[in-house]
């Protein structure tokens, strides 16, 4: 499907509006500040590609023309998101309004390679002409805007471009950032946040930041490496080669102790960026979910209500988000 004819900032403006809750024409003008006759005929492009629809009239107050109000049409166009895991991979396809349509899981084999992953990933080639693309969430380090990674944890893969590698494979337009700005942003899709970080437990350790709103990449999409950040010096070896990190120390605690190492780390955070609110993710934390609760600092703490599609969810907004 060709949308870049929708791209502009007022489509934007309204598919946004009216993905937070039904509208007629006449309340998107007030919102928008846009006269009757553009939002007219924004609604009526919108319309025409297939992702507006009219539900019905409602009577303002029972007078005047009754208004027909506007939703987003689900199945008006979907999105594909993986996560790229250190043992599986998991794809979900996106409608529309952001709801998991299907979740299938591929386990990887060990040491998998690029070419695997591709395998895995080319029966979504066939995905039809509604689909906008893939997005793909794998752990650092990458550069997010050429798709170039390098993740830790998985042996073999060293400058991988997988962006041009999937493109290349699937035919579809593809997105790749890391796992942990998947994930904040599959939080920010559901709920407001503005300053928040996602910590993410799983087979790493890391955080998704959301500063002012936006996702905080860095000046090489580095931010966020929060496991590989001091906790202890001389501390338990790290996968990245130094000492005391704070991924290697948890990962030689169990229980309280564990929760209580991550809290420390969590509230440095909390008291370098001024965050108001964190969510807790990933495997590790959603094991014992009280446990970390328990232990962190006194700020808005929560537990993902995703579970394990968090990351592909994600992965998909980073491209279905493009029409918001
Ligand atoms: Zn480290």
């Amino acid at each position: 499907m060709d949308l870049t004819s929708l791209r502009s900032h007022n489509d934007r403006a309204v598919l946004r509006l009216v993905r937070s809750g039904a509208l007629s024409r006449a309340s998107l003008a007030a919102e928008t500040g846009l006269t009757p006759q553009a939002i007219s005929k924004i609604v009526a492009r919108l319309m025409a590609a297939g992702l507006l629809e009219e539900t019905g009239a409602v009577r303002d107050g029972g007078r005047g023309k009754p208004r027909m109000s506007l939703r987003l049409v689900p199945g008006g166009a979907y999105a594909y998101g993986a996560y790229v895991d250190r043992d599986e991979l998991r794809v979900v396809r996106l409608d529309l309004t952001g709801e998991v349509v299907s979740s299938p899981v591929v386990p990887l084999p060990p040491m998998f390679t690029p070419g695997d992953v591709l395998d895995a990933l080319a029966p979504l080639a066939e995905a039809g002409e509604e689909v906008l693309g893939l997005g793909i969430g794998i752990a650092g380090p990458l550069e997010h805007r050429d798709g170039v990674v390098s993740p830790n944890g998985l042996p073999g893969w060293s400058s991988v471009p997988l962006k041009a590698l999937a493109e290349e494979r699937l035919g579809l337009p593809v997105v790749v950032d890391k796992d942990t700005n998947a994930a904040v942003l599959a939080e920010a899709w559901r709920r407001p946040l503005r300053d928040a970080a996602l910590v993410f437990v799983g087979t790493g350790l890391g955080v998704g930041l959301l500063l002012g709103g936006e996702v905080h990449r860095g000046a090489r999409s580095g931010a966020g490496e929060f496991g590989h950040t001091t906790i202890q010096l001389d501390g338990p070896l790290c996968v990245c080669g130094r000492r005391g990190c704070v991924e290697a120390v948890h990962a030689a605690s169990t229980g309280v102790e564990a929760a209580r190492v991550l809290a420390a780390a969590v509230t440095n955070l909390v008291q370098l960026l001024d965050l108001d609110q964190i969510v807790l993710s990933g495997r590790k934390v959603l094991e014992s979910p009280e446990l970390y609760l328990r232990a962190m600092p006194d700020v808005d703490v929560s537990v993902t209500s995703y579970g394990p599609d968090l990351v592909p969810v994600g992965a998909g907004l980073l491209v279905l988000g493009e029409l918001f």
